[in-house]
């Protein structure tokens, strides 16, 4: 049924064959409900773009920029410092359903990481990395940015607490404190303190066309160079004939479930899209965070095993 709905993730939406264009969005797992005002935006503007006469792939690279600039998301402006406490390196990607994929990672000093990201797609590469992903950016008449935000300085403040540890900066020590981190038996803290916050986006068009696109300042807890699932093709995000998929939740995790990817690959068996996004969620253990954006031939879906803000345009 066309309309809009917003809010929680932990929702399920189903759609009938009469629909022109579907676009989610999202502001990243356990991001909080207050937020949906913002996807509900990001999904305006994709529409406007649709309404233009763009294609899905366009309508996602908008909706993706706009939450990037929204400071209260862990993406563009407002993106995560890592645990130095001065870096942001901020990863991004799209891709469309014929195939078309681009994507940036660890780049710096710039607004809007996914409008770079739908720069890579038009040259022969994947995937442009750090100084050189930056360096692209500028050639293309990028300007510098700063995305440092108070809030990213208080999250990191409190990160570091979390950690029992002091922050000097020092990327050996705050190094041994994340392998420390890694063992769950030396945790301090519960999981909350390792919140995400990616947004991300799926659109389908009203001539079938798929696309996806995710922007993110990493997870909470990051070594400088860190790279997550974002910019790793079938990882965060796919697309294809069948639909298109975005992930968000703890990269590490989410690459080694090839989650996008595997999520697709159900859609393309015939699975429903809201059995495809709840088995998407199903394959993480409850400790951990997750949510996906699915949207299929037949239909879409938001799952979270968390409090998720996101919104959908049906037309
Ligand atoms: N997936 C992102 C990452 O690990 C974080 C997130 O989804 O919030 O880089």
């Amino acid at each position: 049924m066309p309309g809009r709905l917003r809010g929680d993730a932990r929702s399920w939406y189903a759609q009938g064959n009469d629909v022109k264009h579907v676009i989610l969005t999202h502001g990243g797992v356990t991001s909080p409900q207050s937020h949906a005002d913002s996807c509900a935006a990001a999904a305006d503007d994709a529409l406007a773009v649709l309404n233009a006469g763009g294609e899905a792939l366009g309508a996602a690279i908008a909706a993706v920029a706009r939450l990037e600039d929204d400071p209260r998301f862990n993406a563009g402006t407002g993106s995560n410092l890592r645990l130095d406490g001065r870096t942001i390196e901020m990863d991004a990607a799209v891709m469309a359903s014929d195939g078309r994929f681009g994507a940036v990672a660890s780049i710096e000093r710039v607004k809007n990481p996914v409008l770079v990201a739908a720069k890579v797609l038009e040259t022969p590469h994947l995937l442009l990395a750090g100084v050189g992903a930056t360096a692209f950016a500028r050639r293309l008449g990028f300007d510098d940015h700063d995305p440092v935000t108070e809030g990213a300085r208080e999250k990191h403040a409190r990160a570091l607490a979390a950690l029992g540890g002091n922050g000097d900066g020092d990327f050996s020590s705050d190094a041994a404190r994340f392998h420390a981190l890694t063992a769950k038996r030396f945790w301090n803290f519960d999981a909350e303190p390792l919140e995400c916050d990616t947004v991300g986006a799926v659109v389908r068009d009203a001539h079938g066309r798929f696309a996806a696109a995710a922007s993110t300042g990493g997870s909470t807890y990051m070594l400088r160079g860190r790279v997550g699932d974002v910019p790793l093709l079938g990882a965060g995000i796919y697309a294809g004939p069948h639909g298109a998929v975005a992930a968000t939740g703890i990269g590490e995790e989410i690459a080694r479930r090839f989650l996008a990817r595997t999520v697709y690959d159900w859609l393309a068996d015939g699975v429903a899209p809201a059995r495809a996004a709840q088995r998407g969620v199903a394959m993480f253990p409850d400790v951990l965070a997750i949510g996906v954006l699915v949207v299929g031939r037949t239909g879409q879906a938001v799952a979270s095993n968390r409090t998720m803000a996101s919104a959908q345009l049906v037309g």
